[in-house]
């Protein structure tokens, strides 16, 4: 059906599959007979305990989670993980943190708030366009965590290998990245996300964390909201959870299993990126910002010659119906962030536009 919904490049939140939003509809005033929206249903009942559980249980099928870790469903989005990372596991008070872009400078600067903050290694002075070598760090034997923006959403670029954390817990956020290909949990102490890149609605972090490293002995003064052993303990219902994003998530991993698992989800990743990317590499008026080998397969930041040409392109591709193109100050130029369920002619469609663009511009 056509709801005349527009190509949205936007870094987040972002788009949703359509059959779960057209599922989402058709329960929205009557969950399964339940006689109300999950909007108005208490956490404490029996029908969401299910949803919630699925919601789990699924998450765990595709990504294949091992029972030592835990799922937890916890508010405030990826940016109270940066200070929750920091004061849950920071057990000696030090951490080794890699700079890669905006959102890991963000958690460096969290981070300090609870403890000493080692920056082993950056990629600033080339303004975030590469990550920098991690095979041989230098990590006090005492530093409770490595932690990666495995995503930079902003910079647009991404690992390509995992750092060696030389024994030590790696710590990733995944915000943009999510779900988007296979991964392997057991590489990683905790693994968390903010789901309105790649998932669902705003306002939810998933977190996913091998169990020994949730400690009891923690700052007192610590909000009991932030604490994982408490969040653990009460299935992600200390107090009221974000039910509805609860839901909506529960939705897309189960969209997710029914199109064939992270496996499918990184093929059709993969080949709208490359639609994009050859296009970039292809062009003269265009180039990507990003090291070839580090180049995002999310969000794909690139700019023209000049501010002003960057500028004229956005307010084109808006006039052609194409929504949040321009990419962030920090990098400028444009940014086409294509998650999970951003659909191939979304991508054809841009990269034809674009294409006629350069063609009419050089004339
Ligand atoms: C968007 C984003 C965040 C912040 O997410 P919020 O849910 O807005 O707090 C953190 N890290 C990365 C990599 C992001 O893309």
């Amino acid at each position: 059906m056509n709801y005349g919904r527009t190509f949205n490049f936007s870094a987040g939140p972002a788009m949703m599959p359509e059959p779960v939003l057209e599922e989402i509809r058709d329960e929205l005033l009557n969950y399964r007979g339940s006689g109300m929206s999950v909007m108005e249903m208490s956490h404490r009942s029996k029908v969401f305990q299910q949803i919630a559980d699925e919601a789990e249980a699924d998450l765990r099928e595709l990504m294949g989670i091992p029972d030592n870790y835990k799922v937890l469903f916890i508010q405030g989005g990826a940016t109270l993980q940066f200070a929750a990372v920091a004061w849950n596991l920071m057990k000696n008070g030090k951490a080794v943190y890699i700079e890669t872009g905006a959102w890991s400078k963000k958690a460096i600067a969290e981070a300090k708030k609870y403890g000493e903050v080692i920056v082993a290694a950056s990629s600033k002075d080339r303004n975030f366009s590469y990550i920098p070598d991690c095979s041989d760090l230098d990590i006090p034997e005492d530093a409770d965590y490595v932690y990666i923006c495995e995503n930079e959403t902003i910079h647009g670029l991404t690992y390509q290998t995992l750092p060696n954390t030389k024994g030590h817990v790696l710590v990733s956020d995944q915000s943009s990245m999510f779900l988007s290909k296979p991964c392997k949990v057991t590489d990683y102490g905790m693994i968390y996300a903010g789901v309105q890149k790649n998932v669902g609605p705003a306002g939810m972090a998933v977190v996913i964390i091998r169990e020994d490293l949730i400690r009891e002995d923690l700052d007192p003064k610590m909000p009991v909201y932030m604490r994982y052993d408490i969040q653990a303990k009460n299935g992600s219902m200390y107090n009221t959870p974000n039910c509805w994003a609860i839901y909506c998530c529960g939705k897309v991993f189960k969209y997710l299993k029914s199109i064939g698992g992270l496996e499918e989800m990184a093929r059709r990743n993969e080949e709208k990126a490359k639609i994009l990317y050859d296009f970039l590499d292809s062009s003269e008026m265009f180039r990507g910002t990003v090291d070839k080998q580090f180049r995002s397969l999310m969000n794909v930041p690139f700019v023209t010659e000049s501010a002003e040409l960057d500028a004229e392109v956005v307010k084109a591709t808006k006039a052609a119906g194409f929504d949040n193109l321009k990419g962030h100050k920090s990098v400028g130029g444009l940014r086409a962030s294509i998650y999970n369920a951003m659909p191939k002619e979304g991508v054809e469609a841009l990269v034809k536009f674009l294409k006629q663009f350069e063609a009419e511009y050089k004339k």
